[in-house]
């Protein structure tokens, strides 16, 4: 017999494992700019359930460390988060 097997999967696959956030991380993170729409299928960073399609997702950008990233939530999800962050807020002043 010769031939690969068509079971062989040995090639990398990239895991986005980074970009997974903690619920402390997701606490500091400060949102700049959100907007919705309907879900793309990505996971809801809050609940880490796929937002579906026929679900409104928020989409919010946020600064995280200096570093800019996209955040993904159910509309609950979202209302949930603000309410934590405030609730953890540093008592800023603004
Ligand atoms: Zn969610």
């Amino acid at each position: 017999m010769k031939g690969p097997a068509p079971a062989d999967r040995s090639s990398p696959v990239p895991e986005p494992r980074s970009g997974r956030l903690t619920v402390t991380a997701l606490r500091r993170a400060t949102s700049t700019r959100m907007w919705g729409g309907k879900g793309c299928g990505a996971p809801c960073d809050y609940c880490r359930v796929t937002v579906s399609p026929s679900d409104i997702e928020y989409e919010v950008e946020a600064q995280l460390d200096g570093k800019p990233l996209t955040l993904h939530f159910h509309t609950r999800c979202h209302d949930a988060w603000r309410t934590e962050c405030e609730a953890t807020g540093t008592g800023a002043s603004a």
